[in-house]
């Protein structure tokens, strides 16, 4: 279950699922990336001054997104990636953070590992499977089991405002989810990309999935929307720190 929190005066998004963690979706409120809104470059950066100081770090995990399928495990000294979608860090404090506006944040975590991932997912991230290779490639290099990990899918554009053409819905198509995932009205697909992103770990092992069920196109005032604002906005961060006490089992 969602539910809002604050970090220190600043309005958050936390699940139930991972409420003893520092992992929390950011609203307006706590504006970390200004993007095409440059009024908000100060506060951004006041924000994220105080997100560093409250999270003990100096140094965040990020990406320069691009819609991709690109994947990178963090190695000590990769804290900016160019062209990528995805990021993973089993390093005891680190913080990864990506950024959003309507498109899914994903958060992947063992608790038992102290490993975690950050993907953005769009629909060309989602038709790539980005969080199906996430998923793969924890296990892959970290020996994660899917059975072990804690999912978050976070504040996205809904099924009710994520409207499209038979292009991008052909692209979803072949997702084999055996849930409804769409309704067509009118020549028009209304896809539900979250359901989608749920489904790519479900079907591989994942159990414990947390879905948010809130739109960022109909909460605009909370959440920011590209849709909504058609293309000048600011971004929302999905944030995790990975804990350094594992679990002994
Ligand atoms: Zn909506």
């Amino acid at each position: 279950m969602f539910y809002f929190d604050n970090f220190h005066g600043k309005k958050i998004l936390k699940s139930s699922l991972l409420s003893n963690y520092d992992c929390f979706f950011t609203t307006r409120d706590f504006v970390l990336t200004p993007a095409q809104r440059e009024d908000l470059t100060l506060i951004a950066e006041n924000n994220m001054n105080l997100l560093k100081s409250e999270l003990n770090t100096s140094q965040i995990i990020t990406a320069k997104q691009t819609h991709s399928d690109n994947i990178k495990v963090f190695t000590g000294n990769n804290f900016y990636n160019d062209d990528t979608d995805a990021l993973i860090s089993n390093t005891e404090n680190s913080v990864i953070m990506l950024n959003y506006a309507d498109c899914v944040p994903v958060i992947l975590y063992s608790k038992k590992d102290n490993a975690g991932a950050v993907i953005h997912a769009g629909w060309r991230g989602t038709s790539k499977k980005i969080t199906e290779k996430t998923l793969i490639k924890m296990g892959n290099e970290l020996n994660i089991k899917a059975e072990n990990i804690t999912a978050l899918i976070g504040p996205a554009i809904g099924k009710c405002c994520f409207e499209t053409d038979e292009d991008v819905f052909n692209q979803l198509a072949d997702e084999k989810c055996s849930k409804v995932f769409y309704n067509k009205l009118n020549n028009k697909y209304f896809i539900d990309l979250k359901l989608l992103n749920a489904n790519q770990l479900e079907r591989n092992g994942v159990e414990n999935i947390d879905i948010c069920e809130y739109c960022t196109c109909c909460m605009s005032d909370i959440f920011f929307s590209y849709r909504k604002e058609k293309g000048i906005t600011a971004r929302h961060s999905a944030i995790i720190k990975i804990k350094g006490d594992k679990i002994c089992q």
